[in-house]
């Protein structure tokens, strides 16, 4: 048959590239002008038609994506009552650290809370003055858009503290302001376009409404799904048990008042088997080894990083570490960057010139994960050893 093909040319700034089937139509007559092109900003797009038939996209990929990552966040709650809200709508709550969190291409965090002005039936709580259930504002939302953030993790423990109403709106919340989100029962995953790049974004935690962490073969199967449409793979958890004692990767199932809090180390490793190029985890409220395995970047828990009012921040629960790598097109690492900050007052994060939360994570990285295929130096650079 007839072989048609011509190229169209868009500005070049990077040198990988992938193809793309974009169409398939039986027609030997398809006019190219009507062909949709994905989302071009990035590279040269080619497009090349075969028999008229099929049409394949060749795009250049960026050759450095900037994901920057921080742990729990939930700005403040109106439930009990106002007095767990901080001063000023929340203007000033991310001030001290907002300078740290921009110019990369991916912001995340965890959402851990409910997105809803009131109303609600909030989970069972005999005593509401001991019962950590968390309900933000919408104008919270609009702080954590201001900072930057534009992926969100709504699998953990809270995103259920309000129920059906609470998930809905917050889920309506994040869709209206446009900030990219997955882990619960109606959007167990996303995909979506950033300057050229198409990313896949899916979350898991133990917790009833969430995709599970217990579920190896469902999670992989979401994975692999993924990784078949997207350059880019980014994979969250809500995992392992809370607090100070808990610091340590230990490679095995974890447990948690009676419940499975997943074994996060294997979770991540058949993560990456399975396709995934980030593994972002948090849950243990506290900061805990980052590792690179099979070119991959993991972090076992970013902490908390802005929890106002109602968390212990004593210790390493006021630590709050924003995590900056470099991976290239193809989702595997460069280089990195532990930021150190910490959470003040009631749940300010800050810079922290001590450099605590580095020296924590270098310190638990080099044990718990010796065959680890970076090393940390004191500053916090991340450093790939290329094994
Ligand atoms: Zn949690």
């Amino acid at each position: 048959m007839r072989k048609l093909s011509f190229l169209l040319l868009i500005t070049l700034f990077s040198i990988s590239c992938k193809t793309q089937k974009i169409a398939k139509t039986p027609s030997t007559t398809t006019p190219i002008d009507t062909v949709q092109i994905a989302p071009p900003k990035a590279g040269t797009v080619i497009i090349e038609v075969q028999d008229s038939v099929d049409i394949f996209a060749h795009r250049l990929l960026k050759d450095t994506i900037v994901i920057t990552a921080v742990g729990d966040m939930m700005l403040g709650t109106n439930y009990p009552n106002n007095s767990y809200l901080p001063p000023n709508e929340g203007k000033d709550q991310l001030a001290e650290v907002d300078s740290l969190l921009t110019d990369g291409d991916i912001l995340f965090g965890n959402l851990e809370g409910v997105i809803l002005n009131e109303g609600g039936i909030h989970k069972n709580c005999k005593n509401p003055k001991t019962c950590y259930i968390f309900r933000s504002p919408e104008y919270m939302l609009a702080r954590i858009k201001e900072a930057g953030f534009n992926v969100m993790s709504v699998a953990n423990n809270h995103a259920g503290d309000f129920g059906t109403t609470g998930r809905n709106n917050t889920s309506r919340m994040l869709d209206s302001l446009q900030i990219n989100y997955a882990g619960n029962a109606n959007q167990a995953y996303t995909t979506f376009w950033l300057d050229g790049m198409h990313y896949g974004f899916a979350a898991f935690a133990p917790n009833v409404g969430t995709p599970s962490i217990n579920n190896l073969d469902s999670a992989k199967r979401t994975v692999q799904h993924l990784d078949s449409l997207v350059d880019v793979v980014i994979v969250s958890f809500h995992g392992g048990a809370e607090g100070s004692k808990y610091t340590h990767v230990t490679k095995k199932r974890e447990y948690f008042y009676g419940e499975n809090r997943g074994n996060v180390y294997q979770f991540s490793h058949a993560m990456i088997d399975a396709g995934a190029d980030v593994i972002l985890g948090h849950g243990p409220h506290v900061p805990r080894a980052v590792e690179v395995y099979d070119k991959r970047f993991i972090a076992y828990s970013l902490g908390n990083f802005c929890t106002y009012g109602r968390f212990n921040l004593s210790g390493s629960n006021g630590l709050a570490p924003i995590i900056r790598i470099n991976i290239n097109s193809q989702g595997e690492f460069i280089n990195g960057k532990l930021i150190a900050a910490k959470q003040i007052g009631r749940g300010i994060p800050t810079p922290d010139p001590s450099n605590k939360v580095i020296k924590l994570i270098k310190k638990l990285s080099e044990e718990d994960l010796p065959e680890n295929e970076i090393s940390i130096d004191e500053s916090g650079n991340i450093f790939y050893l290329h094994k």
